[in-house]
């Protein structure tokens, strides 16, 4: 028997990505919401990307990354406006998963990056129907 698995602060979560194509949506239309102006401007649209190829700092690996994603961690993440205490809780859980290469994170290292309200208020948002349906953000449950 599998045992089941409750969700709690330190359960990681991060964007399933394989949600968004299975539901046939594209995220880069939400993506694409949470860029900076000037990202924006040089966009144009969601869809008026290319991939990039992306190389890891670290280890000097090489992943073929969408466009805005690229954007949105490299430029718009680094920006001081990127999270300010007026971007809504769930708008800066979206960001922070971005901004971390998607590499699942908890509701109290989430807490951390963000700086405000509390884990298990996180947890709340991350475990409520907005976050599933609309960022496709979801537990990771072994
Ligand atoms: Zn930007």
């Amino acid at each position: 028997m599998a045992k089941l698995l409750r969700p709690d602060v330190n359960t990681k979560f991060h964007i399933d990505y394989d949600w968004w194509t299975d539901t046939g949506r594209d995220v880069r239309v939400v993506i694409w919401e949470h860029l900076c102006p000037e990202c924006k401007a040089k966009h144009g649209t969601y869809a008026d990307t290319a991939d990039i190829d992306w190389v890891d700092s670290d280890t000097g690996e090489i992943t073929v990354v969408d466009g805005l994603r690229y954007s949105l961690r490299e430029c718009c993440s680094q920006r001081d406006d990127y999270i300010t205490p007026s971007t809504t809780l769930s708008a800066s859980i979206f960001r922070v998963l971005i901004a971390n290469g998607n590499a699942p994170l908890s509701a109290t290292e989430m807490h951390e990056r963000i700086g405000k309200s509390d884990p298990r208020a996180v947890l709340r948002l991350l475990l409520g129907k907005q976050m599933r349906t609309h960022y496709g953000i979801k537990p990771i449950l072994e």
